[in-house]
């Protein structure tokens, strides 16, 4: 037994793990339940490393040094559990079982209970960064027993991401809190991705830029306050001509969106917690929406009204979409963090939200500038009400919040779909409302059902009596 870390799962990801492991140094014992990709692997990247070829599971675990790591990057699901169980029968007290895959993280409070009840320590770590992240430095939220952090920390910090010298990598909390900060990063990543469709949807429709134009927009923004990876790739697939046709490729791509659930995922927990992340609703039910391609079809043409007026100043109306963006951006985040800290309450994790913006800044598919910003907001004030109270987003929302309401209202005028922006800055407006017509929901829900409410200038709950002489008693 030599390896320090095994691998099983060895198609993009797992593969590119595997390299990432070895190319840091570490002995990586190889397993795949079809030993193809075993062999593939090592046949054309055999060279980046110390590798341990196996093809059983006992074999794959007997190649580990104790107490034994294994990191499993197989589809999330059934086959997950699958591979867990096999690896568990073989396994010994101690050893630890990491799962990197994008599993529901109520999926991975399941499996840690059953494993320490096994005396097995399991590791949900959720692994951001796609395939290239994986081979060059990905951002890892590994939950699970702390203990057991102490003895695979050093190895998955070596294989992160690292801004200024700090590994995009660190212990997240028990059990499934890893799989849920990984869902919530992707939930505002959907958001991230809405927002700047939307923002090239407007400069598409109301300016008549061409996709090159908007490369160049996004080019330049990205040397700002917007500089991040999802900016920088959208430059890049906005500016890629398609070799069939001559035209930009965006412009020959089916306008569908299809995703693979966890931005679901997050809106679903959202519901359960009672957490307003509207920002990742729309992104995800815009996602439905284009991939409603029967529906669309049929509604060519409905109506648009003539309120058409479209910006006459470009510069003005490209700085204002800038605006927009970011500010919008605040509550995507400001929304997620929420999340987080109600997750965490709920499932008392004692996540600390500083740590998730330090790590999310390299690596993962959200990486941003923009997330220094929310580490010092952080650092400066744990129990920060919502990030958008922080003076720094406070301050850039109050420079954005003329251009973000021009964005929405010509959008609408002009008859271009704004569902991020436009739920944005509702949220944004109602967050900071000093009434909302919630007094009426609620009288409407004493009337109906004797739900009863409070009253601003008294403590206890009241109904009035609707249906009788509409006086009002104590509940
Ligand atoms: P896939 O999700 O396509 O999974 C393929 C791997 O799973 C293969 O190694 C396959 O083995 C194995 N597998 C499937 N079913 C079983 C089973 N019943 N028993 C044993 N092994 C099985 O691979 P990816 O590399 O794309 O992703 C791996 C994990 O990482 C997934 O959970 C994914 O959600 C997650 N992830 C992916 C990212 C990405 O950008 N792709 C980013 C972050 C996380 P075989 O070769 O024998 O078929």
């Amino acid at each position: 037994a030599r390896a320090q870390i095994g691998v099983t799962g060895l198609a993009v990801m797992g593969s590119n793990i595997a390299r990432n492991f070895a190319r840091n140094g570490y002995t990586v014992a190889l397993h795949n339940r079809s030993v193809g990709k075993t062999d593939a692997l090592l046949e054309a990247h055999g060279g980046d490393g110390d590798f341990v070829r196996t093809e059983t599971v006992e074999e794959f675990v007997a190649a580990l040094e104790k107490p034994r790591r294994v990191l499993i990057m197989v589809k999330a699901g059934d086959a997950t559990d699958a591979v867990i169980e096999e690896l568990a029968a073989v396994m010994e007290p101690g050893d630890i079982i990491i799962d990197g895959g994008n599993a529901l993280y109520t999926d991975t409070i399941r499996r840690e209970a059953a494993m320490a009840a096994r005396g097995l320590n399991f590791v949900g770590a959720g692994i951001s960064g796609g395939e290239e992240g994986a081979l060059n430095g990905p951002a890892i939220m590994p939950g699970g027993p702390k203990e057991s952090y102490e003895s695979l920390g050093p190895l998955l910090e070596s294989i992160a991401a690292q801004v200024d010298g700090t590994p995009c990598c660190t212990h997240i909390g028990p059990d499934g809190s890893g799989h849920f900060v990984k869902m919530v990063h992707n939930g505002i990543e959907y958001a991230d991705m809405q927002l700047i469709g939307e923002a090239y949807h407007l400069f598409r429709d109301a300016l008549g830029f061409d996709a090159k134009q908007i490369a160049d927009v996004f080019t330049q923004w990205n040397s700002g306050d917007l500089e991040s990876y999802l900016v920088e790739i959208t430059a890049q697939v906005l500016e890629q001509v398609d070799a069939k046709t001559g035209k930009a490729l965006v412009d020959v791509i089916v306008d569908a969106a299809e995703q693979k659930g966890t931005g679901r995922w997050t809106v679903k927990s959202a519901l359960d917690l009672g957490v307003p992340v509207t920002g990742i609703a729309e992104a995800v039910f815009a996602r439905a929406l284009s991939g409603s391609r029967a529906q669309r079809k049929a509604a060519v043409g409905l109506a648009s009204g003539t309120l058409a007026d479209k910006p006459t100043d470009v510069a003005q109306f490209t700085e204002d979409i800038r605006q927009a963006l970011y500010a919008s951006k605040v509550v995507a985040y400001a929304q997620g963090f929420d999340q987080i800290a109600a997750g965490s309450a709920e499932y008392d994790w004692d996540l600390n939200p500083g740590d998730l913006a330090t790590i999310w800044r390299g690596g993962c598919i959200i990486r941003a500038r923009f997330l220094n910003r929310i580490k010092d907001a952080y650092a400066e004030n744990p129990e920060l009400p919502s990030l958008i109270l922080a003076p720094y987003f406070r301050e850039a929302i109050e420079t954005a919040i003329d251009s973000w309401r021009r964005v929405v209202s010509t959008a609408t005028l002009l008859g271009i779909p704004v569902p991020a922006f436009a739920s944005s800055l509702s949220y944004y407006d109602a967050l900071r409302a000093e009434r909302l017509p919630a007094a009426l929901t609620q009288g409407q829900r004493d009337f109906f059902g004797a739900h009863t409410y409070e009253r601003v200038d008294a403590d206890g709950k009241y109904h009035t009596l609707w249906s009788g002489d509409r006086s009002e008693v104590p509940a």
